[in-house]
C-alpha cells in the first residue's frame, strides 16, 4: 500500500518562516473535527524551524532545518497509547484523535522529540497531523509545499519499498535514528546542520603586498589516510566539509612547487577556521 513521506531539503532552507505562518494560517482558531481541535495563537510550534551558525569570522556557516512530527512508522507515541487516542492510519500519517486524547497531558511526554503540544485552553494534546485533513479531500500538496519559496518540502505517497530506494538514491536521513522510531519524515543534505568543516586562508606577500595564494593543493588526512584534497580558491580559502564534530586530530597537508611542502595538525572539535597562514617562497 501507498504510504505518506515528507522530503526536507535542509539545504533550501533561508529561515522565511513561511511553512510556521502557513502551518499557523491552517491550523490557529480552526476546528477539524476528527482530525484537530484548533490550535492556540501562542505557544505552539507544530512547525519550526531551528538554526546553526558554526565556524569563525570570517568562515562562517549558518544552516536552517525545518523541524515538525516525523510520522514514525514504530512511534513511541503511537505504542504508549493504549486507548487509540494516538494511532497511526494506514496511509502512514499518525494521528491524535482530537476527542479521544483530551484530558490526557502525558501525551506530550510520548514523543522522544518533542513533536507534541499541550493545549490549556483545549485540555488536548496536539501536533501537526501531515494536513491530513486536505489529504482526504484531495489537496495534492500540503501547505508547507505551497508556501515554501525555494522548493524545500516534497511529499511522496509511495510504496515503502520504492521509498526506500529513494532514500539510498538521495542519501536521505532522519533525525534521532538510535530512537529506533523510523520516522517517515527524511532529511536531505542533513550534514549542513549536523557536520563540521575545516578552513582557512592561504596568502603571499611580496615586495610588502599580501595577495591571495591560488591554487595551492591541499590534502586533509586523520591517521594516515587521506580523506579529502583540494584547493585554495581565488580568495586563497580552503574548506573541507562534511566531518564528523569532535572527531581527533586532522593533518593538513599543503602542496606547492613555488612555496614548497608543509603541514598543519589540529583537533577538530567544533567547525575550526585555521585563520590566515603566509607562505614563504623557498628561494627568498
Ligand atoms: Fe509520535 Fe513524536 Fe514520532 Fe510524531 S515524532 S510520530 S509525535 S513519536
Amino acid at each position: 500500500m501507498e504510504k505518506w513521506n515528507l522530503i526536507i531539503d535542509v539545504a533550501e532552507c533561508t529561515n522565511c518562516n513561511n511553512c510556521f505562518l502557513a502551518c499557523k494560517d491552517e491550523y490557529v482558531g480552526n476546528d477539524f473535527p476528527g482530525y484537530s481541535a484548533p490550535q492556540p495563537l501562542h505557544g505552539h510550534k507544530w512547525f519550526y524551524i531551528e538554526s546553526r551558525e558554526h565556524g569563525q569570522y570570517p568562515m562562517v556557516d549558518v544552516a536552517y532545518r525545518p523541524t515538525t512530527c516525523n510520522h514514525c512508522n514504530d512511534a513511541p507515541c503511537v505504542r504508549k497509547s493504549t486507548d487509540g487516542a494516538v494511532y497511526q492510519r494506514p496511509d502512514g500519517i499518525v494521528m491524535i484523535d482530537p476527542d479521544k486524547a483530551r484530558g490526557n497531558p502525558d501525551i506530550v511526554n510520548s514523543c522522544p522529540y518533542g513533536a507534541i503540544w499541550w493545549n490549556e485552553d483545549e485540555q488536548v494534546a496536539q501536533k501537526w497531523n501531515f494536513d491530513a485533513h486536505l489529504l482526504d479531500r484531495g489537496e495534492p500538496r500540503l501547505r508547507c509545499e505551497q508556501v515554501c519559496p525555494t522548493g524545500v518540502f516534497r511529499s511522496l505517497k509511495v510504496e515503502d519499498d520504492q521509498m526506500n530506494q529513494i532514500v539510498e538514491d538521495e542519501e536521505l536521513q532522519v533525525l534521532n535514528p538510535e530512537y529506533q522510531a523510523n520516522p517517515r519524515v527524511y532529511y536531505k543534505n542533513l550534514d549542513n546542520f549536523t557536520r563540521c568543516f575545516i578552513g582557512g586562508t592561504l596568502v603571499t606577500i611580496k615586495n610588502g603586498i599580501t595577495d591571495a595564494a591560488v591554487g595551492i593543493e591541499i590534502a586533509l588526512t586523520q591517521g594516515g589516510a587521506t580523506l579529502q584534497t583540494g584547493e585554495s580558491d581565488e580568495y586563497g580559502d580552503f574548506k573541507f566539509n562534511g566531518l564528523n564534530c569532535d572527531s581527533g586530530n586532522y593533518t593538513l597537508q599543503f602542496h606547492s612547487s613555488e612555496y614548497g611542502d608543509f603541514e598543519i595538525t589540529t583537533e577538530l572539535i567544533q567547525s575550526t577556521y585555521l585563520g590566515t597562514l603566509t607562505l614563504s617562497n623557498t628561494s627568498d
